[in-house]
């Protein structure tokens, strides 16, 4: 891409849509013009694309993800097409900041955590590799909330993105299709043989918006199409004069409800009936959209499954098993072995989760109404699965197997059953998943389960984070690693070199002092670079263990205070949202809050410790306070955690891993060897062992003297008028993930972080090994494998 090609478009755009010159325009008309730019060129690049698949009529794999954590666009598609240095150049001139034009573009936060994330790593990953690729969202007018701390609490906002968002994306008016609710169905014999028939429904528009994906280096561009709810005719006139005044603003009310909000609470009946009406939603658009082109161009659906793999990202988006066979069957009449053959072939599944709650279940009294022929259609596929397994000589297993069982549809089992390849997100998760969580489903289906694990956009998470680091790394080894993680590893060759290992600490007290810039900036703190940056950054949760941190800092507090303990300077730096229902989370925060205001409040232990909350975690953050990490936190209970994927960027910017056996920590030590790495606490098998026996958190307050005084010093605690004693009481009766088990541990690792900080030369060592090794956690891995092993689909130039 020639930038000067780009640097006349924006000054066009600015003449044409606001009438001034560039050196008139403000920032915002500079922003506008900007992404409007971009969007033309992804939009000549995707025609050319699309030209290249159509002639080739190539296999496309089709993503499907309630979640797309997309993060800012701008920079990543100045990166990738290769022009940043030379925009800055000519802004500057203009005396623009590019930095501040970033700024202006909100985040796109279309999911909550790594899940979301994950989804937009691949999508960027695939796209640079030339994979064919489509994702299928929701365009939520609301994505994850802004999160802002008032007295320590968390207090949730509105997050309106598409005010300044829209400008990415592209309306696709000649896509739009109609998706049905409610009703009954209708099942006759008719001369063409056995039909059903939905009648009665309330129809909703979805009305088609894309965001282009830019691939680095490349000319392809692929597409995150996301699905707007509009009512159908609006007010319905008809009904209305019939006196049903009530249904005939029904599509209104569903329609403005189903793309309003990412995962509203579903605590009560009417949130888990939206989830059910997003979930179809999307997936029935995506899915009528995808048929319909297939036949035109083929005539047939019988091939559907050798030019299309449909991706189930977690059980979100299963329902579309069911949705593709009421397509082949009710619209396209095939017969249902025909349509269960192709269905199977299609689809594939990733689980990202055991922790049970979060295995989707449905009430069918809940669930028929709203989809009475998917729920028919679920029935029977159960109805068959359930004989089978009975004839497999395997009954006993149906209470856990069966897709409907006790009068709830579990939706785990409905993707397991439906598609012909499931795997985990890192090998310990899937290991876990075929020995216990689908234990059964694998002795029934040994060849359906794998593993991929995880990777991330080093393009995102090092090129445009961490502009320092890789600038050196080029003139170091070569710029090969920024279209080939793999060849990072040749700054091994440099870990004795103290040159090199002086210049990568000086790069990362340059990103600390960044961040400390930053913190300075937006909550008045300041913060010393000198200090060690332990950071643990992430979504709240009790099984992240965010407590047991916190615990650590209390003991420190009261160690120094009372034991004459001095440790290195440390600067305790944690980001998280608790979503919004969950009380124990949100207690967490206030925790974290309380132990920061009472550090301050102490002169003496000021000096060698310091909290800080970064509020509203979100991606732009994340490429801030990352790279400027010296410790990774990873301390989820074992087993809990399917992988993880911030371990992995926190590691490729040089942090050293302080981590239980968890999720992908397991690959980080294999990668780094026990040298580079701090691993603390019990693993999976111990876990569940003393789960087994029965967890008795008061044997372990008894047993470590350091684990007791901690406990003691927070029930004399009190901060602002407030006291933690129900953590205590937490930590000594409830807490499911043992935090008290691993304290002692985790105490005594965190002290050998110290001594290995406090060795300069062998910390920064550590520290090159880490990056050097992070290869392998590539997002670009990672999606070859499921290109190759999974949807069998070819690069296409
Ligand atoms: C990477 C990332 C996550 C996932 O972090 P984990 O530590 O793997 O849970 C969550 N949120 C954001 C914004 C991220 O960038």
């Amino acid at each position: 891409m020639n930038s000067l090609n780009f640097q006349q478009r924006i000054e066009q755009t600015l003449q044409i849509q606001f009438g001034v010159t560039i050196d008139h325009a403000s920032k915002r008309q500079v922003y506008e013009a900007m992404m409007r730019s971009v969007r033309e060129i992804l939009s000549q690049k995707k025609f050319g694309y699309e030209q290249e698949l159509k002639k080739r009529r190539v296999k496309r794999a089709y993503y499907m993800s309630m979640e797309f954590l997309v993060g800012r666009t701008l920079r990543n598609n100045l990166f990738n097409l290769g022009i940043e240095q030379e925009i800055q150049t000519y802004l500057s001139k203009h005396h623009i900041s590019l930095d501040e034009i970033y700024q202006i573009e909100p985040d796109p936060g279309l999911g909550n955590g790594g899940l979301g994330r994950l989804a937009s790593c691949y999508l960027d990953a695939l796209t640079s590799q030339d994979y064919p690729v489509t994702g299928f969202s929701i365009l939520y007018e609301y994505g994850i909330f802004k999160q802002v701390i008032n007295n320590g609490w968390q207090q949730e906002f509105p997050d309106y993105w598409l005010d300044l968002g829209k400008y990415g994306l592209v309306y696709r008016s000649d896509e739009e299709v109609e998706v049905r609710f409610y009703g009954n169905i209708k099942e006759e014999m008719t001369a063409e043989g056995f039909r059903v028939t939905h009648e009665n429904y309330t129809a909703i528009q979805a009305e088609p918006y894309d965001l282009l994906i830019s691939g680095y280096d490349t000319d392809t561009v692929n597409t995150l199409r996301l699905w707007e709810a509009k009512a159908k005719t609006g007010f319905n006139m008809k009904l209305f004069e019939r006196g049903e005044y009530s249904r005939s603003s029904e599509a209104e009310a569903i329609a403005s409800s189903i793309s309003k909000l990412l995962y509203p609470a579903d605590s009560t009946r009417e949130g888990k009936e939206l989830r059910i009406k997003q979930q179809y939603f999307f997936i029935s658009a995506s899915l009528q959209q995808l048929v319909k082109n297939h036949y035109r161009e083929f005539g047939t659906l019988e091939n559907f499954h050798e030019y299309a793999a449909l991706h189930i990202n977690d059980t979100h988006p299963a329902m579309a098993v069911a949705e593709f066979m009421r397509l082949l069957i009710d619209e396209y009449h095939y017969s249902w072995e025909k349509s269960w053959e192709i269905t199977t072939k299609t689809f594939a599944y990733t689980n990202h989760t055991i922790m049970s709650e979060a295995l989707e279940k449905w009430a069918v009294d809940l669930f028929q109404p709203i989809l009475p022929r998917i729920y028919s259609i679920i029935e029977e596929i159960n109805r068959r699965f359930c004989q089978w397994v009975i004839d497999m000589g395997y009954e006993m297993t149906l209470p856990e197997t069966a897709i409907i069982y006790d009068g709830m549809i579990k939706m785990a089992n409905l993707s397991i059953v439906s598609s012909h390849y499931v795997n985990g997100v890192s090998k310990l998760h899937s290991d876990i998943l075929v020995d216990s969580t689908f234990r059964s489903f694998y002795a029934l289906y040994p060849d359906k389960f794998g593993n991929v694990t995880n990777g991330i956009a080093h393009r995102r998470w090092l090129g445009q984070a961490n502009p320092e680091l890789t600038n050196y790394l080029e003139s170091l080894i070569g710029i090969d690693f920024v279209k080939d993680l793999s060849k990072i590893s040749k700054l091994l060759e440099y870990k004795d070199d103290e040159k090199v290992l002086h210049a990568l600490k000086d790069i990362k007290h340059q990103k600390k002092q960044q961040l400390a810039a930053y913190i300075q900036d937006t909550l008045g703190i300041t913060v010393n670079p000198n200090s060690i940056f332990d950071v643990q950054v992430k979504r709240l949760h009790e099984y992240k263990r965010q407590l047991l941190n916190a615990l650590h800092i209390v003991y420190l507090y009261q160690a120094i205070k009372y034991q004459g303990l001095r440790p290195t300077p440390r600067t305790f730096i944690f980001a998280a949202k608790a979503s919004s229902g969950y009380d124990m989370a949100k207690n967490i925060i206030k925790f974290i809050h309380s132990i920061s205001q009472l550090i301050e409040s102490d002169e003496l232990v000021r000096e060698y410790i310091k909290v800080v909350f970064i509020p509203d975690y979100k991606v732009s953050l994340a490429e801030i306070i990352l790279p400027a990490a010296d410790v990774s936190e990873q301390i989820s209970q074992a087993g809990k955690e399917a992988s993880g994927t911030g371990n992995m960027k926190l590691m490729l910017n040089g942090a050293i891993t302080l981590g239980t056996l968890d999720g992908a920590n397991v690959e980080i030590l294999e990668a780094v060897g026990e040298e580079n790495i701090v691993i603390f606490g019990l693993k999976t098998e111990e876990v569940n062992q003393l789960v087994a026996e029965g967890y008795k958190p008061w044997e372990w307050y008894n047993r470590s003297e350091r684990v007791k005084q901690t406990l003691d010093f927070i029930r004399t605690m009190t901060v602002g008028g407030m006291n933690f004693n129900f953590l205590v009481d937490y930590l000594l009766n409830d807490d499911p993930f043992m935090c008290l088990a691993d304290f002692e541990s985790y105490i005594y690792a965190q002290q050998q972080i110290e001594e290995a900080y406090n060795d300069e030369k062998q910390w920064q060592k550590m520290s090159l090994v880490n990056t050097a090794k992070a290869g392998i956690f590539s997002a670009d891995r990672a999606v070859k494998e499921y290109a190759d092993r999974i949807w069998h689909i070819q690069q296409v130039k």
